[in-house]
């Protein structure tokens, strides 16, 4: 047997759903299943109006534009993401400002974002990490008072909770992804969550090419045109069926990844403290979703030869992010290893663990068997 890191996962409605959508006659962005699911996440998660874009990263790219980042902005952001969150807003001309997450959750330490504000602070933009989010309240407070925007990269957070509240709900902008390794998925898709309602306009505007063709649709005006920046920001309704589909089952996939990151956490509970390593710690304030499990092995040369023997095992872990403050691109803007110490021993030493909707119970076993053996002989 060969247990993949991922495996993209079908819940069966999507089929009937894709052939609904193509058979409407209608197949561009903002149709009847666009509606669908953008009604379904506003309700579900109390989202108070949800725009539906190409991918993850497109999302970030539009939260640039209603976030009117200018050429010379600071953008503060952690060094342990994907590289989107940080391309989004360099893209329309903003300075990186790298922060440093906290060893034990993984995700932005407020202290150093603290360090980091300046007067030309324009957005913060905390990551969720496998539906753990950072202290989001305190991440706003600091924030506020330099005049900045909160918009949390919850690309993996959809369905996790901060302080009782959905993950995509809690700051001004937010955004959801649903490329196929996400929980909840459409091949290639996004969310663009907005809870500002001052936003709601420029958030039409900019998802349609940067034109007022919704009023146009809304019948207050009889011929749309430029009215600010924008792209092309739409998700085509074949793929809006796709994930109605996948919405629709969101208990379900919950569920599911529940059993496999409860049974990976008894499993190392029988360890932790006895051996060189830890596991994300979920703070009380969040409830996640159960979008990752990592493991962090206190020496790196351990994590390698884990990464190794598991895949020898026939089990596909992987690492983390790579920093990207020490980057090529992070280094182009004049950072150092050493300016972000904890993301880099982080990534150094992390392994993620094989968790996707469709594991088998004889998958579960087969990674828990070979993963309990490794620890056991640390
Ligand atoms: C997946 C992911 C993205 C990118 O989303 P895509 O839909 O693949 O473009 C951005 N940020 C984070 C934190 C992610 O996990």
């Amino acid at each position: 047997m060969v247990v993949p890191f991922n495996r993209p996962y079908l819940v069966g409605t999507e089929e009937s759903y894709v052939l609904e959508a193509l058979r409407s006659g209608r197949h561009c962005g903002n149709y009847a299943f666009t509606q669908k699911c953008t009604n379904l996440l506003q309700e579900a998660y109390k989202i108070k109006k949800v725009f539906l874009v190409p991918s993850g990263t497109a999302a970030l790219e539009m939260t640039s534009v209603l976030a009117k980042i200018q050429p010379g902005d600071e953008v503060i952001l952690p060094s342990y993401t994907f590289s989107s969150t940080a391309n989004a807003y360099c893209l329309r001309g903003a300075k990186p400002v790298f922060a440093d997450i906290d060893p034990k959750t993984f995700v932005l330490n407020p202290k150093s974002v603290q360090e980091k504000l300046s007067k030309k602070t324009r957005a913060v933009i905390p990551i969720n990490y496998g539906g753990v989010s950072p202290d989001l309240n305190q991440i706003v407070e600091m924030a506020n008072s330099v005049g900045a925007l909160v918009i949390e990269d919850a690309a993996q957070g959809i369905g996790a909770k901060y302080r009782g509240q959905w993950v995509g709900s809690v700051t001004p902008l937010s955004i959801y992804s649903f490329h196929e390794t996400k929980n909840i998925s459409c091949g290639e898709g996004g969310a663009v969550l907005v809870n500002d309602p001052n936003l709601f306009e420029l958030g039409e505007f900019a998802q349609e090419k940067g034109t007022d063709r919704s009023l146009v649709i809304a019948g207050v005006k009889s011929k749309y045109s430029w009215v600010s920046l924008g792209s092309s920001y739409l998700l085509s309704d074949m793929l809006s069926a796709f994930l109605l589909a996948q919405l629709e089952a969101r208990s379900q996939i919950y569920l599911a990844r529940k059993t496999i990151h409860d049974a990976y956490t008894k499993m190392c509970l029988k360890y932790l403290g006895q051996r060189p390593f830890q596991i994300q710690q979920i703070p009380s304030y969040c409830e996640t979703n159960y979008h990752g499990f990592y493991l962090l092995f206190d020496q790196a040369q351990v994590r390698d030869q884990f990464l190794i023997q598991m895949k020898e095992k026939g089990v596909n872990s992987y690492i983390g992010y790579l920093p990207l403050h020490s980057s090529q691109m992070g280094r182009s803007f004049g950072f150092k290893a050493e300016d972000c110490p904890v993301s880099e021993s982080v990534s150094a030493r992390i392994a993620r663990l094989p968790l996707y909707n469709s594991m088998s119970p004889s998958e579960l076993e087969f990674v828990l068997e070979r993963v309990e053996s490794f620890l056991r002989n640390l």
